[in-house]
């Protein structure tokens, strides 16, 4: 069921787990999403980028993930680091159940003008709104940052109270894509606490894949040139959740289950070509990941 994204994550806060918010672009991924999500009875957010609304078109993804949405699973509709005013406008009168405002790259006073304009905006049709305070490292879509800028918890707490989001991402370490660290996999667990400790709503994190080897192995093995790749480990996304992580989100990681499914059977199978055949290995193996992180998150069971 359509749920939005206060209620999914208010659940999630009480609860000590983690919703898995995951970015679709087309009807495999969406699918593959939702079956494991299924299996697992757990709530789950699928998300899109201004990226993938530019490239699949809004009324498609909204139509995939309203078919989603009719299983017996809260399932949200976000908007994953909104920054166009007009894309957001849109997708809040589409009827999208969640919206991420990232004004993460503006200075701190016009980032909570702008993001409680849009707090403003959702709530005339109920809808809360994640923000984004800190920067997070690496690229995704549009958004790229080079270097990462920690989230000071002070600015946490006004932040939150000046724009009335009902859910915030934060910065302690991770980075958008593959390559996540340089030498060691390491989140500031510490300031995740002092934050948690001045601000009493959900917290998100971003660039949280765990990028598993077996992924980029298979990748590369079929003709992929993945090097240097390093994801957040299982045992810090549990650290993190147990002190106060809500939501996270994991784009990279279906991706490379995509790239490998495909590169394996187009080598395996050259002469089936087969859309069907060819999308069919590749959602399998998406459905395998997603369900591999909803049981991480602690989610399986919380439908
Ligand atoms: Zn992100």
């Amino acid at each position: 069921m359509l749920t939005t994204l206060q209620d999914i994550l208010k659940k999630a806060h009480k609860g000590n787990y983690a919703v898995g918010a995951f970015n679709i672009n087309n009807m495999e991924i969406c699918q593959a999403i939702i079956a494991a999500a299924v299996k697992q009875k757990s709530p789950v957010i699928l998300q899109t980028s201004e990226g993938a609304l530019e490239y699949a078109g809004m009324d498609y993804l909204k139509c995939i993930a309203y078919n989603a949405a009719k299983q017996n699973i809260p399932v949200c509709l976000h908007l994953d680091h909104g920054r166009d005013l007009s894309i957001i406008k849109d997708c809040i009168k589409a009827g999208w159940t969640g919206i991420m405002y990232d004004g993460s790259h503006l200075p701190f006073k016009q980032n909570i003008k702008n993001t409680k304009k849009i707090v403003q905006l959702a709530a005339t049709k109920n809808i809360g709104v994640e923000g984004e305070l800190g920067t997070i490292g690496g690229a995704e879509d549009k958004i790229t940052a080079r270097t990462i800028i920690y989230t000071e918890p002070e600015d946490a707490k006004e932040f939150v109270e000046k724009t009335g989001v009902c859910a915030l991402a934060i910065a302690i370490g991770t980075s958008h894509g593959a390559h996540k660290f340089h030498g060691t996999a390491k989140l500031d667990i510490k300031r995740l606490q002092d934050i948690k400790k001045k601000i009493k709503i959900p917290l998100v994190l971003h660039g949280a894949s765990g990028v598993p080897r077996f992924l980029v192995k298979q990748a590369n093995k079929y003709g992929a040139q993945i090097t240097g790749s390093m994801g957040v480990p299982d045992e810090q996304i549990k650290q993190a959740i147990r002190n106060g992580i809500n939501k996270i989100n994991t784009d990279t990681d279906l991706r490379l289950a995509f790239d490998a499914g495909i590169r394996k059977f187009l080598k395996e199978q050259p002469t089936d070509f087969d859309p069907r055949h060819i999308l069919g290995e590749a959602r399998t193996l998406m459905q395998q990941t997603v369900e591999h992180r909803l049981k991480l998150f602690g989610s399986r069971g919380k439908a």
